[in-house]
């Protein structure tokens, strides 16, 4: 059913506790915890609870907890005191642009010079 865990993802077993997380943030719906290999001093992935592929089809099938995710995305910007130099929320989504964990997630990435276009 779509939603449910799946045996194979890593980041379920975060959201399960199988696997070790410095988690920062939870809410019903959502985990957040540091990233295993930080690109900036802060580095933050956004969950949600529910397996979904992508942000796109989480959207799709949950729009609550898609806001949930942009919400505790915010939340973990203010308790890392990133909102006032700024902070970036990257959703990659599919292989070639990046993604390698096929659970949803929102990267929270500060506390460096930030560029625009990104890589
Ligand atoms: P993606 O490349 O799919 O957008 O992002 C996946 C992210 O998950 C990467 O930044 C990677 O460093 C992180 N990651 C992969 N395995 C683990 C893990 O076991 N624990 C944590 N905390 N992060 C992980
Ligand atoms: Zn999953």
């Amino acid at each position: 059913m779509a939603g449910e865990p799946q045996a194979d993802c890593l980041f379920c077993k975060i959201v399960a506790g199988e696997v070790p997380a410095d988690v920062v943030h939870e809410t019903e719906t959502t985990v957040a915890f540091r990233d295993i290999n930080p690109q900036a001093p802060t580095h933050v992935l956004v969950i949600p609870r529910a397996h979904y592929p992508d942000a796109a089809s989480l959207a799709a099938a949950e729009p609550g907890t898609a806001a949930d995710l942009l919400a505790a995305a915010g939340r973990v910007a203010e308790q890392e005191k990133v909102t006032g130099v700024g902070y970036r929320i990257v959703l990659n989504t599919g292989s070639g642009a990046g993604q390698t964990v096929f659970h949803a997630h929102a990267h929270v990435l500060a506390g460096r010079g930030l560029e625009w276009p990104p890589g």
